[in-house]
């Protein structure tokens, strides 16, 4: 039995059409399941005898809300999968409106030295419905209007690029949530064929790169994947993605004391990006018991914001939502003790 959330509109035509069904019916089936968020398939404007068919084929399962722990400016979901895995989403509570961060492995094996995430290794992949469901559920439980999605989860995206793109589809579809490509953030590490596999896909969502050092040797000591995709060709990915779409590229910088935050960092991050359409996205680092790592003094980071104005080069400062629940960047480890285990991909 198959969960309505892992079909596309397009999927689920195909998969009546298959059952003997009037590929039409997906047209009740996906405003009911996504714009009115039925929970069952009793709920759907349909007869009975076709209520019963479906019935055999689909199931409304979705990832079981085990936790949810609440600030004033973020809540954290701990959801249990059918084979008892564990992953989380964060709810963000902007004044512009809420966005979602979603997970999208079961741990990450980029092993970026920074990051909780980081020290789960990566069990599976997350499939459509599992993807879904973190949203559909963060809905229900919130009652919250969603209007932007950060795939900033645990997990590298670009590993699981298919199932991602389904789930971008599905949360496009205007009669439910109806999330506009430029509400949507995919944040990658930095796997180039990643970045242009993205490029070239129907759903070429904002990009974010998480960069955190401006130069190979740096950046290799905080994240193991530079080894395989040094800089250079992580900035023609993000230039090219860029020149293509016409589109601002946001590079993430965590601010460690100490490690990447000296003027002379700032000085080269400013000439790594040149004249490329982005903008540096300083976060203040939360610190994960037991990295060996700290969050730069406010000073310094201001020191580093404006070498980065004085070069001309764009620079906004995140507020870091969620940090008293564990819920910020770096932070999500599905509640699971941390592993050593987490290595670059290839
Ligand atoms: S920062 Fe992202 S890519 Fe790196 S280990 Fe954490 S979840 Fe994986």
């Amino acid at each position: 039995m198959n969960s309505i959330y892992g079909f596309t509109y397009e999927g689920l035509k195909a998969a009546l059409s298959q059952m003997g069904e009037k590929p039409s019916r997906a047209d009740i089936i996906f405003p009911a399941v996504y714009g009115d968020m039925a929970e069952g398939l009793e709920s759907l404007p349909l007869k009975r005898e076709t209520l019963d068919r479906l019935a055999e084929n689909f199931s409304f399962e979705a990832p079981e809300c085990v936790a949810v722990q609440q600030s004033e400016t973020a809540d954290k979901y701990l959801f249990r999968l059918s084979d008892g895995c564990t992953v989380e989403s964060v709810l963000m509570k902007h004044e512009f409106g809420n966005n979602v961060c979603v997970s999208t492995q079961v741990g990450c094996n980029m092993g970026c030295k920074f990051c909780m995430s980081g020290r789960l290794k990566c069990r599976r992949n997350l499939t459509v419905s599992e993807l879904v469901g973190q949203l559909v559920q963060v809905r229900r439980h919130s009652g919250c209007r969603i209007g932007g999605i950060s795939v900033m989860g645990i997990g590298e995206p670009t590993e699981n690029l298919a199932n991602v793109l389904d789930f971008i589809g599905i949360m496009m579809y205007q009669k439910g949530f109806d999330i506009g490509l430029k509400h949507i953030t995919l944040s990658t590490c930095g796997i180039v064929p990643g970045i242009y596999a993205l490029m070239e896909s129907a759903y070429p969502v904002n990009l974010a790169i998480s960069l955190h050092a401006p130069e190979d040797g740096l950046r290799e000591k905080l994240m193991p994947v530079t080894r395989k995709y040094p800089l250079a060709q992580v900035m023609r990915a993000a230039r090219d993605y860029s020149g293509r779409l016409n589109r601002r590229i946001t590079l993430e910088y965590v601010m460690l004391d100490g490690v990447n935050d000296s003027d002379e960092c700032a000085e080269k991050l400013s000439a790594l990006i040149g004249g490329m359409n982005a903008y540096v996205n300083l976060i203040r680092y939360n610190e994960v018991e037991g990295s060996g790592f700290s969050c730069s003094p406010h000073e310094r980071i201001m020191s580093f914001y404006d070498v980065l104005k004085k070069h001309g080069t764009g620079v906004t400062m995140r507020r870091s939502l969620g940090d008293s629940i564990d819920a910020a960047c770096g932070q999500l480890s599905a509640g699971a003790e941390p592993t050593r285990e987490g290595k670059p991909n290839g």
